[in-house]
């Protein structure tokens, strides 16, 4: 059986979409399923509608969580809460179109582990979000020593893998990269990013920001080393300076008074800012980790007509 995982926040207008669109589009192709969505803390009608789809349609299960935790989470939750031999994650907004999880599915059925949905194209987006994202990807590459600049959490894993990432005991997961990360025998298939056909996108450039400083912190020490350069660079910059300096005191020429003093005051204090907010970043990270709280809280279930 096929699970297909789909995180929802405030998504009340796209869950019969997404049921009716993706269970005809599975049904067609005599693929057996099941729908999981999680109801990942929305304010709108969501877990309503979730529970509708429930009642009417027996391959539909919902989740709903205590508060908003994050796609992350709600991916984790739907993956511990899938019952499928292979589980598909997807989003909610038909963004993913639900016709690549058939060409998936087959991929699956010849063996392959992991089957990444890779973008064709990035849908629209504004400049500055490309380069950023651009920017973004290319850390997190380096960081995973995989290509990640078309990446997405569209794709299909066996049950073996879903076991592999549950076992992770990390809080701060990045799903995109982890499925990599775990290896197994991978492929991936090209799709094109559907427009978004009601409601809004959640990601504000903040909580873009917020979490491509979250993802890079969680996979790469990179940062960490930059402080070290930083500091490496600085000394080799203050011995010449300090030889400058002793020669020109023994040739008898003062060394130009203030500019200088001003300068070095300002930039050695901005590079010791900086680095100490470097190393804070990945603190706060430990302090959360070894906090080791849940990912998240599910607060109600609902399973095909019945609820527990
Ligand atoms: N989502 C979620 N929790 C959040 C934000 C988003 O579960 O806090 C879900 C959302 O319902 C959708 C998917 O993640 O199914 C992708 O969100 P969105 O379409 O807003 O992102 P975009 O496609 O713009 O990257
Ligand atoms: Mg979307």
């Amino acid at each position: 059986m096929l699970s297909v995982v789909i995180p929802a926040y405030n998504e009340e207008k796209m869950i019969q979409k997404t049921t009716s669109v993706t269970g005809s589009i599975l049904q067609k192709a005599k693929i057996p399923y099941e729908l999981v969505f999680v109801n990942d803390g929305s304010r709108d009608h969501t877990w309503a509608e979730i529970e509708n789809a429930a009642k009417k349609d027996g391959h539909v299960t919902g989740i709903h969580f205590s508060r908003n935790f994050g796609k992350e989470s709600a991916i984790f939750a739907g993956l511990a809460n899938a019952s499928g031999d292979c589980i598909a994650v997807m989003d909610c907004d038909l963004q993913h179109p639900p016709e690549t999880l058939v060409e998936m599915y087959r991929l699956w059925e010849q063996g392959y582990e992991v089957i990444e949905g890779v973008k064709r194209s990035r849908g629209k987006e504004s400049a500055l979000h490309k380069a950023s994202a651009g920017l973004f990807y290319k850390i997190m590459s380096s960081a995973v020593k995989i290509d990640m600049s078309r990446a997405s959490d569209f794709k299909l894993m066996d049950r073996k893998v879903v076991d592999a990432l549950l076992e992770m005991p990390e809080r701060n997961a990045f799903f995109r990269a982890l499925s990599s990360w775990v290896g197994f025998c991978s492929t991936s298939v090209e799709f094109d990013v559907q427009e978004r056909t009601e409601g809004e996108s959640k990601w504000s450039t903040w909580s873009l920001v917020k979490y491509a400083v979250r993802n890079i912190v969680g996979f790469s020490t990179v940062p960490l080393q930059m402080v070290t350069l930083a500091g490496g660079v600085m000394l080799l910059f203050g011995i010449i300076l300090g030889i400058q300096s002793l020669i020109k005191y023994f040739l008898g020429h003062a060394v130009e008074g203030f500019t200088t003093v001003i300068l070095l005051i300002l930039i050695i204090g901005s590079l010791i800012m900086i680095s100490l907010g470097i190393i804070g970043i990945y603190i706060s990270k430990i302090y959360e980790e070894v906090k080791n709280r849940p990912r998240y809280i599910i607060s109600k279930k609902i399973h095909g007509k019945k609820e527990c």
